[in-house]
């Protein structure tokens, strides 16, 4: 009887020295060096070749703490502190003059986003020249299949991924967000979405923004100047969605279409109006080919 009690005493004994890290290894910070006890619950990416103290933790943005420790590798760490120390400046410069809810807003100016709610501390502002991907998109709450449904219900988010550092952050926008079905079917699939007209200019903003930088990086835009509002008058007029939808055939199409189908409710002059076209045509053409172009 005594020896299953002792028996019993060192199987508990052993698990709980187990679970109290005394068999472990001790471990120091990957970054800072301090030494880490046994009990301390601040391993980060720990099958990634990265291990932190709370100090050096707590560094890491709370918006992508969670991705952070789940994918990063010593090497990410570092990449992601150099860039928040360069992202200091960015800080300061913001002032949004387009926001979306409380967890999205824009500086056209300078060029810089903001994720997350500013007056807390889970948000990070990026340079739209930094992100590598991004989406901008309605999440339903469920759909109910074979029922023919043509309202749903479900929340609108943000995706935006950087590759260096790595970086991956989701941002609800807004809750509850009822959207109606533009086409849907019994035994289909795909839905798609008739999103908001506050949505679509917040996404219209964000793709305009973006479209320029990638239009930068890739060399193949010039710097206009172009206000953001003036760029998105010139698409709503085109009916385009985006400086995507934008080409040479597209834009001479489009402007000869115009023209033809002016509108005699219209008060201003036909002169004016043409001269609003040909404007709103040099506009996008210059955003997508540059100003030095040929334009006929
Ligand atoms: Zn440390």
């Amino acid at each position: 009887m005594i020896f299953v009690l002792l028996l019993a005493a060192l199987i508990v004994g052993f698990i709980i020295s187990l679970q109290k890290g005394v068999f472990r290894n001790a471990a120091n910070c990957h970054v800072c060096g301090v030494q880490l006890t046994g009990t301390e619950q601040n391993w980060v990416g720990y099958k990634n070749d990265l291990c932190l103290c709370n100090k050096c933790l707590d560094r890491i943005n709370p918006l992508i703490k969670t991705y952070a420790t789940q994918t990063w590798n010593y090497q990410d760490y570092i990449n992601y502190i150099n860039w928040d120390e360069s992202s200091k400046e960015m800080r300061k410069q913001y002032k949004p003059n387009y926001s979306y809810g409380d967890n999205l807003s824009i500086d056209t100016e300078h060029n810089l986003f903001c994720v997350g709610d500013r007056y807390t501390d889970y948000y990070m502002i990026f340079n739209f020249s930094e992100i590598d991907d991004f989406e901008m998109n309605f999440r339903p709450e469920e759909i109910k299949e074979g029922i023919i449904n043509d309202k749903l219900i479900g929340s609108e988010f943000v995706r935006v991924d950087l590759l260096t550092p790595k970086i991956h952050v989701e941002e609800t926008l807004k809750e509850n967000v009822k959207l109606k079905l533009k086409t849907t079917g019994f035994f289909k699939k795909e839905y798609d979405f008739q999103f908001t007209d506050e949505f679509l200019d917040i996404l219209r903003v964000f793709s305009i923004c973006l479209n320029i930088e990638s239009q930068r990086r890739y060399g193949n835009y010039q710097q206009t100047g172009a206000d953001i509002d003036e760029v998105q008058k010139a698409l709503a007029l085109f009916m385009f969605d985006s400086l995507d939808d934008v080409s040479k055939e597209s834009l001479k199409k489009q402007r000869n279409a115009l023209i033809k189908a002016f509108h005699p409710d219209n008060n201003e002059s036909n002169e004016t109006y043409s001269q609003k076209i040909n404007a709103a045509y040099d506009l996008l053409y210059s955003m997508v080919y540059g100003n030095n172009q040929n334009m006929n």
